[in-house]
């Protein structure tokens, strides 16, 4: 039976080529690993994927019973719904460490980097295998995405340096066009605001309160019409409502370079204030990651 390499719920372009990168790898060291995704691939993902002919990773959302690699995450809240019956061999991320456990001894690469990617480069040349030129274009898009072109403050020398490795070997000349490319996709928002709120959506224990925050990265936060708006507060009121204390959606401006925040749910005044807005809507220019900028504030001010 194969291990499952598997990424988070709502698959992002990381977790998904992660999965794909990380398996191949596996492979090459006589492991047997497939590459698996909880969910289809989000527009950004679906033009990475065709532009580098890799196949989409199969959908699984089950893993009792099974052997299975993480990558992109170690939350449980983040994982199947029966995790606990799986049996966890390893994780490859780049996020704070998560609840996740094991039984067993298990390989564990976690790294303060800006993309699960660049973890994975760095195990290719750790193992000495060659990343296939199809696959490093996938992995040169996983870093762009992450890091924002290299503008996130969670982006290191480190992204900077396997992105031009990959991007020799996927025959990339021009790095910054295909990134613009990249995000002209995933900037589509010709989709209900509940797989708009959902794109990009992560759930979060923090300290017992359940918190749900959604990132919507674009172009321009200005494609975001009054009319929109209204549509995605009503959806997030009904996403907070679904048992979660909170729900949060940040609109990033990727040109511009700062965040929007809308807020649904009781302690929608303290979140604003963590996140350093004093109104829904107000631009915070510099705030880009939800991992670096957005979760550690607000782990901070639901500590009581
Ligand atoms: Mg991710
Ligand atoms: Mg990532
Ligand atoms: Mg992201």
């Amino acid at each position: 039976m194969s291990a499952l390499v598997l990424g988070h719920k709502n698959p992002d372009t990381d977790s998904i080529i992660a999965a794909i990168s990380a398996a191949n790898l596996y492979k090459a060291r006589g492991i047997d690993a497939v590459a698996a995704a909880q969910g289809t691939p989000a527009p950004e993902t679906a033009f990475v994927l065709e532009r580098f002919g890799l196949k989409a990773p199969e959908v699984v959302n089950s893993v009792a019973g099974k052997n299975v690699y993480l990558v992109d995450f170690s939350d449980l809240d983040q994982a199947p719904d029966d995790f606990k019956d799986a049996e966890l061999k390893g994780i490859i991320d780049h996020h704070k460490l998560g609840d996740v456990t094991s039984d067993s001894p298990l390989e564990c690469w976690i790294q303060p980097v800006g993309c699960a990617n660049t973890v994975v480069k760095f195990l290719y040349d750790y193992y000495d295998v060659k990343v296939p030129a199809d696959i490093a274009g996938g992995m040169l898009c996983a870093i762009l995405s992450d890091t924002l072109l290299f503008k996130s403050p969670t982006c290191t020398e480190f992204d900077k340096k396997s992105a031009a490795d990959l991007a020799k070997i996927a025959g990339i000349k021009d790095i910054n066009a295909l990134g613009m490319e990249m995000f002209k996709a995933k900037s589509n928002l010709n989709a209900s605001p509940r797989d708009l709120i959902f794109r990009d959506f992560k759930d979060f224990d923090m300290n017992g309160h359940k918190i749900g925050i959604g990132q919507l990265e674009l172009i321009s936060v200005d494609m975001v019409t009054p009319e929109l708006k209204k549509a995605l507060a009503e959806e997030l009121a009904k996403v907070q409502a679904e048992g979660r204390e909170d729900a949060i959606f940040v609109l990033t401006d990727i040109m511009k370079e700062g965040s929007e925040f809308m807020v649904a749910g009781q302690s929608k005044d303290k979140v604003l204030k963590a996140l350093g807005a004093s109104t829904e809507g107000e631009f915070i220019k510099g705030v880009m990651s939800r991992k670096k900028q957005v979760v550690p504030p607000l782990q901070q001010a639901f500590k009581d």
